[in-house]
């Protein structure tokens, strides 16, 4: 039996998960309210929360998941990208747990882990015992597919691919080549055996290298903010409270997108911009406010009807519209009909449903986490934990976490 214990402390949110030889038994987070005053992530008060945070959580995931602490056989913990002082507690945490049980360490890239949310399976004594499960199919995109990575701190369309089919189809096209090289060019019987050799060893290699864990390719990414970063912001300009992302969504409900028209980036590729919108999107309340003559965003709101729900509408719209344009483009030109969606702003109501529409239009296969595996969570990094369990990818102990990392 595999036990892991996964630990998340990546941003804001200090999580911890136990998975059982691939399933889920628990998942547990500690949100931080403690920045909302501050209107952003205050990087020194959450590294404090999460040393406060830290015992109880990892306590509460053992406890629901019904394992004890000698039973586990390896710690993960995400080791980046994040902030260097919240990743710093659970690196050394999880660090210390392994130490004291004698038992690997497993470092998990918290941008692999939002894509590996996607084949988190709750085991059914976590479903019985949470009713936001219930009722939730869980089952996973087949290989390759693509994934729109929307978060905080990233926007990216990654392909995803089981490497282990492909090597392996690969290795076995390579060596029967080489058999039938030797048999048409009648080589010597040495210098055969020589290839015979090599194709085995090569194949042994590669056995041994194969993982899991699939191959991700990153086929564009933002070049300046990411889309929680743009909902962040321009709801932070609309006077909303932090994170904006949610209230922008709930607002946008309410509002006319088509008000307000924002700018639209013109970014070649499958790369994202979200700079230019944000700067239209000020630009566009200020010019506003000096027509109205007013000074403050609330005494625009007090002569302006339906301003904030028109601006969260227009730009609501606006981002979704940039994003899916990209993911579609890459969709067709790759011939991939199995598109996820992943990361924070995958909460967003707008984006899902827009997912549905484009699956429904150009007959993809669209699949979006439960929400509580879409926002930071243990549960995620425990998934891509396992897989690397079963590759034998363990870190080392002196392994230190790193703030920026891709995938
Ligand atoms: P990160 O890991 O980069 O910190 P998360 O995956 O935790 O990011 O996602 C947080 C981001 O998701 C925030 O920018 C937040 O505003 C955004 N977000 C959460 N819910 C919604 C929503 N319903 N609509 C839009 N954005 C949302
Ligand atoms: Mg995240």
């Amino acid at each position: 039996m595999i036990n892991i214990l996964s630990i998340e402390s990546s941003c804001d949110d200090t999580s911890a998960a136990v998975i059982r030889d691939g399933l889920l038994l628990s998942n547990v987070t500690a949100s931080q309210s403690v920045h909302e005053e501050f209107g952003g992530v205050v990087p020194e008060l959450a590294s404090r929360a999460h040393q406060q945070n830290i015992v109880p959580v990892v306590d509460a995931a053992l406890r629901r998941a019904g394992v004890d602490k000698r039973e586990l056989s390896a710690i993960a913990f995400t080791r980046g990208p994040g902030l260097l002082g919240s990743l710093l507690v659970g690196t050394s945490f999880a660090k210390g747990l392994a130490l004291s049980l004698n038992i690997p360490l497993i470092e998990v890239n918290h941008l692999q882990g939002h894509v590996m949310a996607h084949f988190v399976h709750p085991a059914d004594s976590m479903i019985a015992a949470n009713p936001k499960l219930q009722g939730i199919e869980f089952r996973h995109p087949a290989f390759p597919f693509l994934c729109l990575l929307v978060s905080g701190g990233n926007s990216q369309i990654v392909l995803v691919d089981n490497i282990k089919r492909e090597a392996s189809k690969d290795i076995k096209r390579e060596a029967s080549n080489d058999i039938k090289r030797e048999a048409s060019n009648n080589i010597k019987r040495e210098a055969s055996n020589n290839i015979k050799r090599e194709a085995s060893n090569n194949i042994k290699r590669e056995a041994q290298t194969q993982n899991h864990t699939p191959s991700m390719t990153i086929l564009g990414q933002t070049i300046d903010d990411a889309a929680g970063e743009a909902f962040d912001k321009c709801a932070k300009v609309l006077g909303l409270p932090y994170p904006g992302g949610p209230w922008v969504d709930k607002l946008a409900q309410l509002g006319d997108a088509t008000r307000y028209p924002l700018a639209k980036p013109n970014i070649p590729g499958y790369d994202y911009s979200f700079s230019g919108l944000k700067t239209s999107f000020l630009y566009s309340l200020r010019d506003q406010m000096r027509a109205e003559g007013v000074e403050t965003i609330d005494e625009l709101a007090a002569k302006v009807p339906n301003l904030r729900e028109d601006y969260c509408a227009a730009l609501q719209t606006t981002v979704i519209d940039i994003l899916m344009r990209k993911l579609k483009r890459a969709a067709s030109d790759l011939g991939i009909c199995q598109v996820a969606l992943a990361g924070g702003v995958s909460a967003n109501s707008g984006l899902r449903a827009a997912m549905l529409d484009y699956a429904r239009r150009y007959h993809w296969q669209a699949f979006i986490p439960p929400f509580s595996f879409t926002t930071d969570n243990a549960a995620m990094i425990a998934q891509a934990a396992y897989y690397k369990f079963l590759d034998a990818d363990f870190c080392p102990i002196d392994a230190v976490p790193y703030a920026k990392t891709t995938i």
